[in-house]
């Protein structure tokens, strides 16, 4: 919130400079309400300099305080049963490459309700340590309760790097402990490493056209959030425990501003979850219409798999928006993905290119799907999609 000091002479220029009306003039004082976004539009225009913002930068301190990878574990909920979202697991996998090779603890953070059953699985995907906050009042998501609870632990156990799954819950915690925190966050990485002690954080800029190396040689921890399906799960202890790390930490009186009143879970648009199918077959403008889809429908029913499509078969309405496949939709991890009448545009090929065997339909020998295909097939697709279905009857 802007600060506002003794200075101030209730002239009541800044509040109509506030663009969000959070200052009002209390006693001839001006006052800021929680609207506050401290945008700063009120600091240039007092006449006496009382208000001003909060420091925003960082305390450059000592680097070697700070030890560990940290990877906040997600609990997922689907209205029946909770459980621990995959991507937890494709980053503990992840983190214990970086942590072996700078040589320093694997950490899991859980936060929920009755967590302790995930402990064993979070231990065989490589975690050393365990830190649960484990209460009824964690139950349900709360975002000041959970960037609380999340960042008192940083600020106790100092890790190096922590990493958040780039989920709905992850993307509206780990901005928050940023700024809380005052370090930098990269979102959305599609590759992790070490280099000179440095996390360095991979990601698409510039529309996708150019993948930039990002570190904060600075500040720590480094953190950063990764998108389900980018890393690959692997047991690394089978039959290892963890140590476990209970740490009670009581509800901010801010959690009570929210209240969950109900939550609804809607299932896909259609069939089964893309991120989740193992075999995926994708349409794009090269499919033209509903009866090119349809023959992607047929495939996909024949061979046990979802319909995904390109953002321009989206665009053309032939598919949901939660069928896009790419970097402004949803990337896979499938084993069998077959991309039809879809060029290879860098932005869909990052979503896909964890699959085990990718199949290219396309009629241009040239086009660069073709570049990471496993299989390629050089034709029209609405020729060949009834001929390899006819041949899957036989
Ligand atoms: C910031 C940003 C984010 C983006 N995010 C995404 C994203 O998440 N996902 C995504 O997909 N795109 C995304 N895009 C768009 C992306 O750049 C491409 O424009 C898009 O992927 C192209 O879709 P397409 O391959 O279906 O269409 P086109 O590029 O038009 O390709 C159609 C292909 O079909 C082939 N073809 C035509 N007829 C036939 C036929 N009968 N049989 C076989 N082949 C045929 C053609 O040879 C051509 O290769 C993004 C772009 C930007 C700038």
């Amino acid at each position: 919130m802007i600060q506002i000091s003794q200075k101030c002479v209730g002239c009541g220029k800044c509040t109509a400079a506030c663009p969000f009306g959070a200052l009002s003039l209390v006693n001839r004082k001006a006052v800021a309400s929680a609207a506050c976004t401290m945008c700063g539009a009120c600091v240039s225009q007092c006449p006496v300099g009382a208000l001003s913002l909060p420091a925003t930068t960082a305390v450059k301190k000592d680097l070697s305080a700070y030890k560990g990878v940290w990877v906040f574990v997600e609990v997922g909920n689907n209205g029946q049963t909770q459980h621990v979202r995959s991507v937890g697991y494709e980053l503990l996998s992840k983190g214990r490459e970086l942590a072996n090779q700078v040589g320093e603890e694997l950490c899991a953070v859980i936060i929920g309700s009755n967590v302790s059953p995930f402990f064993a699985e979070m231990s065989q995907y490589g975690a050393d340590k365990i830190y649960a906050v484990d209460s009824p009042a964690y139950a349900q998501y709360n975002t000041a309760a959970y960037a609380n609870a999340l960042g008192t632990l940083i600020k106790k156990y100092n890790p190096s790097v922590v990493l958040f799954p780039s989920t709905f819950i992850g993307r509206d915690l780990s901005p928050r402990l940023a700024a809380e925190l005052f370090v930098g966050l990269t979102a959305d990485c599609t590759g992790l490493a070490i280099k000179d002690g440095n996390l360095i954080q991979t990601r698409p800029a510039f529309g996708g056209n150019i993948m930039a190396d990002i570190k904060c040689p600075d500040y720590r921890p480094q953190m950063a959030t990764v998108r389900p399906n980018v890393f690959k799960k692997v047991v690394s202890a089978p039959g290892k425990m963890a140590q476990v790390v209970s740490e009670m930490i009581p509800l901010p009186a801010e959690a009570a501003k929210v209240r969950v009143i109900s939550t609804h879970f809607d299932p896909p648009a259609s069939g089964v979850k893309l991120d989740e199918a193992e075999v995926v077959i994708a349409g794009g403008r090269g499919m033209k219409n509903k009866a090119g889809f349809d023959l992607l429908e047929n495939l996909a029913a024949k061979l046990g798999g979802t319909v995904g499509a390109s953002r321009a078969a989206i665009d053309l309405g032939l598919k949901e928006k939660d069928k896009q496949i790419g970097q402004s939709g949803v990337t896979i991890a499938a084993k069998f993905y077959v991309a039809c009448g879809i060029s290879g545009a860098v932005q869909h090929v990052c979503g896909i290119e964890h699959s085990d065997v990718i199949v290219g339909i396309n009629k241009d020998a040239n086009a660069p799907i073709f570049n990471v295909c496993k299989y390629g097939l050089v034709g029209d697709a609405t020729q060949i999609l009834p001929k390899v279905l006819e041949q899957l009857k036989k």
